[in-house]
């Protein structure tokens, strides 16, 4: 595996890549891998001949008090993990690297950027689809991966790809989970051995949504108060409860196979979100 560490050596290696005739597909990451990355990975290397990963954590996406300074990191063992799973090159500039002036430019993703994770998160996804770019036009990749752990965030990219003519395909993965439901993340290391149990507040909610579904019950509002207490009694505060309407990210009022449950949560001072479908077809 190749590591990068400027936009020139990413430029050469992929203009290399292109020279030979074979394609790229990138995922865009900010390390401490999991399962959920490498599954991303391992996919990238199903869609395209070479993969590109990429590890930076983004400082425009954080707003000041958040965690940026203390986002978790292991370089040593991101490197050992994604070699295992076949990544190509792994691309991890400095932020000097990404930003060596003050940026004047930001793209708005202007409809699904402010509902959800964006009213508490103004600017965060002015900060994700700005350095999406950022990377695409550096990489000059074909293909890029998302999780849909960040069902917003992934939105957000197909419609800036989409408004913008931007020649890159966006593909997605579903949540990999632990063993007990918790949705992967980087995040996880954060949470004592409490609030690791609180955190269980989120795919139960989720269950619990399809559970109702499943029988009948698809007043959102009745989900959603169902849900609400279910958190409550787990002691997290909400951030947001919703059921929306995967496309547009709208409130739906009443759950149809288009209906994605939506959550974000602070456990202390963790913020973990999830979401999936409420009817599943199984
Ligand atoms: P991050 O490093 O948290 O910015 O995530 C990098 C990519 O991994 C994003 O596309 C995320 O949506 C995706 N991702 C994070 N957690 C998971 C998960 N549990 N399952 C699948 N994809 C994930």
């Amino acid at each position: 595996m190749k590591l990068l560490h400027t936009k020139a050596e990413v430029q050469s290696w992929s203009k290399n890549i292109k020279t030979q005739g074979s394609t790229i597909c990138l995922v865009p990451t900010m390390g401490f891998f999991h399962a959920g990355h490498l599954a991303l990975m391992k996919r990238a290397g199903e869609i395209a001949d070479s993969v590109l990963v990429t590890l930076f954590v983004n400082p425009s996406q954080f707003a000041p008090g958040e965690d940026l300074s203390t986002y978790p990191r292991d370089f040593a063992s991101d490197c050992r993990k994604a070699e295992s799973v076949g990544v190509d090159a792994l691309f991890c500039p400095e932020v000097d690297e990404m930003y060596p002036q003050v940026c004047q430019t930001s793209i708005r993703v202007k409809s699904l950027s402010h509902q959800l994770c964006g009213k508490t998160r103004p600017a965060h996804f002015d900060g994700v689809a700005t350095v999406v770019a950022k990377l695409f036009n550096i990489c000059g990749t074909d293909a890029a991966i998302f999780g849909e752990k960040d069902f917003q965030q992934l939105a957000v990219i197909k419609q800036m790809v989409a408004d913008l003519n931007i020649p890159v395909a966006i593909h997605s993965l579903p949540i990999v989970r632990e063993a007990d439901g918790l949705a992967m993340s980087s995040r996880n290391s954060y949470l004592s051995v409490d609030e690791r149990k609180q955190a269980l507040c989120l795919s139960q909610g989720l269950r619990l949504g399809r559970e109702l579904a499943a029988s009948g019950v698809l007043d959102s509002r009745f989900i959603i108060e169902k849900i609400t207490a279910l958190c409550n009694s787990c002691a997290v505060t909400i951030d947001y409860i919703a059921i929306i309407n995967m496309k547009t990210l709208e409130n739906s009022l009443r759950v149809d196979g288009q209906a994605l449950l939506a959550m974000a949560v602070m456990i202390g001072r963790t913020r973990l979100i999830d979401n999936g479908f409420l009817l599943t077809g199984d």
